[in-house]
């Protein structure tokens, strides 16, 4: 069987949830086994995770998983992987992923690939699964020998497939050690969309010049009804917000629009932001290399080209 842990979003099964689910199925389908989700804590819609390929839901409700404890929440995984007997364990790579995957590849003493960004293969008779290296200049295919196998998933790597109907929903009951952590504040990024499930981004870098000049972007931006982000330099200087920032070390995203003003397109950069449907870059440096990866160019300062694209989409 395959289990996903299907984490929810500010209390919902939103599109992180959805990819995890039907990545889970497609690798099930290869390996012609179930795919089940387990899910931790009393997140409603359970049931609807079905439609992205899950056949039931196992649920572990206890008050020691209201905050998220890395040990905690490993071993409500690896237990729950155990007494179902599952042999694939797939996570998200954010956060809690890379929080857990290396603990619950331990705990199961399973083979394990953090970062995958495609359904697993049957390559030569091995599991095989790939996953980016040099910031996406390159890919390595790796075989995982054991029973036992934990991969957890980058963000935005599938189109994600709507293949079935509701799921059953089941108890789980797991024994839980005490949480080694306390969780004494929440702080929610406010906004839009978050930066993961937006379809319209648009984005500044150090050519934006300063936080006073972020107007510009957040402008824009408003009058799309997009979401903004960042370059990581300007999340380092403190311009903009750390969760703002994509690339390799920051939110990997696939939005149908991603705009990009003043950013150079390093290497890091385009590696959270290449899986974009259409890229529009604007840069006053005709040989900057992001406009290689880029749909559609401007050459120009973007003090002019901004204001003149935010007037005319206010005009639609
Ligand atoms: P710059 O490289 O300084 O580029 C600014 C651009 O603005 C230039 O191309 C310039 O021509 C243009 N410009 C200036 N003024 C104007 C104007 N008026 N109008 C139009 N254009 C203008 N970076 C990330 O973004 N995300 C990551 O996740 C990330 N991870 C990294 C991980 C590692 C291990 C390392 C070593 C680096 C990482 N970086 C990452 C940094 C990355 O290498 C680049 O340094 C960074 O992306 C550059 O940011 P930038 O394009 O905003 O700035």
């Amino acid at each position: 069987m395959v289990l996903v842990y299907a984490e929810p979003t500010n209390g919902a099964f939103k599109k992180v949830a959805h990819e995890l689910v039907n990545y889970a199925r497609k690798t099930a389908d290869v390996l012609g086994v179930e795919c089940h989700a387990l899910v931790l804590g009393d997140t409603p819609g359970a049931e609807a995770l079905g439609a992205y390929g899950a056949g039931t839901v196992h649920r572990v409700i206890s008050p020691q998983l209201e905050a998220f404890d890395a040990a905690v929440y490993t071993v409500a995984i690896a237990d729950a992987a155990k007494k179902l007997g599952a042999t694939v364990i797939i996570l998200p790579h954010n956060s809690t992923g890379k929080n857990i995957t290396g603990r619950l590849a331990a705990r199961l003493e399973a083979g394990s690939v953090a970062g995958a960004n495609a359904v697993p293969m049957m390559k030569d008779g091995y599991f095989t699964v790939t996953k980016p290296v040099f910031s996406g200049k390159a890919f390595a295919d790796v075989q995982l020998l054991t029973d036992v196998k934990v991969i957890s998933l980058a963000g935005n790597s599938i189109r994600v497939e709507e293949t079935g109907g509701e799921a059953t929903v089941t108890d789980l009951a797991i024994d839980l050690p005490a949480a080694k952590t306390k969780v004494v504040k929440h702080q929610v990024a406010t906004g839009r969309v978050p930066l993961p499930e937006a379809e319209l981004v648009v984005s500044g870098g150090r050519g934006v010049k300063g936080p006073e000049h972020w107007d510009v972007i957040t402008d824009l931006a408003e009058a799309l009804g997009a979401t903004t982000a960042c370059s990581r330099p300007v999340a380092d200087s403190d311009w903009r917000p750390h969760h703002e920032h994509v690339g390799q070390t920051g939110v990997a995203i696939r939005p149908n629009l991603y705009i990009a003003a003043g950013i150079s397109g390093a290497i890091q950069h385009l590696a959270g932001v290449n899986n974009s449907k259409t890229i529009v870059v604007i840069n006053k440096d005709p040989e900057a290399p992001f406009f290689k990866a880029a749909d559609y160019g401007v050459v120009g300062d973007l003090f002019e080209v901004l204001p003149r694209l935010t007037e005319a989409v206010k005009k639609f």
